[in-house]
């Protein structure tokens, strides 16, 4: 755990949550200010600063863990990392966005 950080306090149950779902390293929550209607994190319960830090025999449990996910619900969806503050990441803790999408739910994706 990494003093200060909002995502591994969440992780050790001091910041509450809506968790939708939680296996052995990962939980996945709700975002507390969504872009889009069901906008879901899925955060590893171990801080690494992005993705370039965690180690690639991680790769499986963690996107099997956004798989389960993104299971929750029905439709397609936009999936994202943002990797350092140049790259729009505010909360230095690895996570992936999972974001639903509807027809005309006015989220631009910038790619
Ligand atoms: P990023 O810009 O990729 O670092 O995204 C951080 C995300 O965390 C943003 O979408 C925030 O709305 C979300 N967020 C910040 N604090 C919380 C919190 N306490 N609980 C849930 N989501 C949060
Ligand atoms: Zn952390």
């Amino acid at each position: 755990m990494k003093p200060d950080c909002i995502f591994c306090k969440i992780v050790a149950g001091k910041i509450p949550a809506e968790k939708v779902l939680e296996n052995k390293g990962y939980i996945v929550i709700k975002d507390a200010n969504p872009k889009v209607p069901g906008h879901l994190l899925v955060i590893p319960k171990k801080h690494y600063n992005s993705f370039l830090d965690m180690p690639h025999r991680k790769y499986e449990d963690f996107f099997q863990t956004v798989k389960d996910a993104i299971g929750t619900f029905s439709g397609d969806f936009n999936l994202i990392i943002n990797n350092g503050k140049t790259a729009g990441q505010v909360i230095e803790h690895l996570h992936a966005h999972i974001l639903p999408r509807k027809l005309e739910d006015g989220f631009k994706l910038n790619c």
